[in-house]
């Protein structure tokens, strides 16, 4: 049987959600834009209290109640998508193990998971992030060259990361982490990049840049410099052993990582694109003008014709991206369905925010109101974890069964 309505567990989840993100969060969307790397205190210390880093920060959390289906990712998309319908760059910045926790899931043991995880559901609120981007290496993550070397009970660390989000967050304003990926085998390619998990004040770390941004403004995102920066040897995440270095074992848990977070992207995207939507729906109705979705396409008025273009669209993300999260609650490999996913919903949210300014004109750019912020906000997830052109990329290859020498 194909089922595509949500458990009533989650469906309470979002509504409840909704409505925070109408109370909590939309009303200080504008403020902590303006007010860039200012954190919003009051509402993390709150969401920090009333879900101790559950909230968007549940991401990569295993689900600790074991009674009906496994649903953590779905969960975790459902409430992306509501936090993010209340603002992108505040439920960036809200507290929790984020990318680094998706990380940690995807490649730590048992016992690293315990250890390293147990910080965010502690009394003070902290944050985790991940960073791979390099100033010579984005898409071809596969190129990292960073370097992690073993000295003694020691792994030393030196290269650059830029672009990481949540970076100074989990560093300096919290006692989080942040998953770097390094390789510990130049020679051995993909199979020689391993993650290593630093934290606040290791000796050698610091952060040198944080950036002005287009969108998602209420997040920071840093440049951070490992100069003989000497972290436990405990530290890597899973094996230290590069196993074959003809295959791909070290970077199979980059894939893994991005296999989970790309999906939550999408669900990011949703909720921004489904902003815009609803405020052209209630833009258009006070010109009088309804939707009408059971009339023949020939009797439609353009704008009724867009505004279902643009429903449809992000219905169609949404789809995929419930697929994708349903995949890994069910340990089903997505590769293929979070790259989908997010190459779709990266897309839809662009699209659907520009064509809302398009629609209501000044209402659109007006910074009086929050559509053009939508905008800016929505192109990151075009970007982040993976551009759309390399989710497209991935897709092809896994649809035509083609390698990496055959389609680059
Ligand atoms: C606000 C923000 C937050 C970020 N947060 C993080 C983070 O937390 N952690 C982290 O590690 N990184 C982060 N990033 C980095 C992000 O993941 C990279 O910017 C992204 O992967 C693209 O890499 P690049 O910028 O080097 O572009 P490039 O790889 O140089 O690509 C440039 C353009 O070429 C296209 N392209 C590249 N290769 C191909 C190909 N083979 N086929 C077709 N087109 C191709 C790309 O799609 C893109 O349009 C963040 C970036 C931003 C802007």
């Amino acid at each position: 049987m194909i089922d595509f309505e949500l458990s009533d567990k989650l469906k309470n989840l979002k509504s409840m959600l909704h409505q925070f993100a109408q109370g909590m969060i939309r009303p200080v969307a504008r403020e902590y834009d303006e007010k860039e790397h200012e954190k919003p205190w009051d509402l993390i210390n709150t969401v920090h209290q009333m879900t101790k880093g559950g909230a968007m920060g549940g991401m990569g959390r295993e689900e600790k109640k074991k009674e009906g289906p496994r649903e953590t990712n779905l969960m975790n998309a459902v409430m992306a998508e509501e936090m993010t319908w209340g603002d992108a760059g505040i439920t960036i910045v809200l507290p929790g193990p984020g990318l680094g926790g998706a990380a940690v899931q995807a490649t730590g043991t048992p016992e690293q998971k315990e250890r390293l995880l147990k910080r965010f559901s502690a009394d003070k609120p902290c944050w985790g992030a991940m960073a791979i981007t390099e100033p010579g290496c984005g898409s071809d993550t596969a190129s990292i060259t960073t370097t992690a070397v073993r000295e003694g009970d020691y792994w030393v660390l030196n290269g650059e990361k830029i672009f990481v989000t949540g970076g100074k967050s989990a560093l300096e304003d919290s006692d989080g982490l942040v998953v770097v990926w390094a390789t510990v085998d130049k020679k051995a390619g993909r199979a020689g990049i391993k993650p290593f998990v630093v934290e606040k004040g290791a000796p050698g770390m610091s952060i040198t840049k944080i950036e002005d941004k287009m969108g998602i403004k209420a997040s920071d995102t840093v440049s951070i410099v490992f100069e003989d920066c000497k972290i436990p040897y405990e530290n890597i995440l899973g094996s230290p052993e590069v196993i074959d270095k003809t295959k791909t074992a070290g970077f199979k848990g980059v894939m893994a990582t991005f296999d989970a977070t790309r999906p939550m992207v999408a669900a990011m995207a949703i909720g921004v694109g489904r902003a815009a939507l609803d405020y052209t729906r209630e833009a258009l109705k006070k010109e009088g003008i309804k939707i009408r979705y059971q009339t023949a396409s020939n009797k439609l008025m353009a704008v009724e014709r867009d505004f279902m273009d643009m429903e449809a669209n992000l219905q169609a993300a949404r789809l995929l991206t419930w697929r994708a999260c349903w995949m890994l609650d069910n340990k089903i490999h997505n590769n293929l369905e979070a790259s989908m996913a997010k190459a779709k919903a990266g897309l839809a949210v662009t699209r659907v925010t520009q064509k809302a300014v398009e629609l209501l004109g000044p209402l659109g750019y007006s910074r009086k109101y929050l559509l053009e912020k939508w905008v800016r906000d929505a192109k990151i997830n075009d970007i982040f974890e993976g551009t759309g052109q390399i989710q497209m990329l991935i897709t092809a290859r896994r649809i035509l069964d083609f390698g990496r020498d055959k389609l680059k």
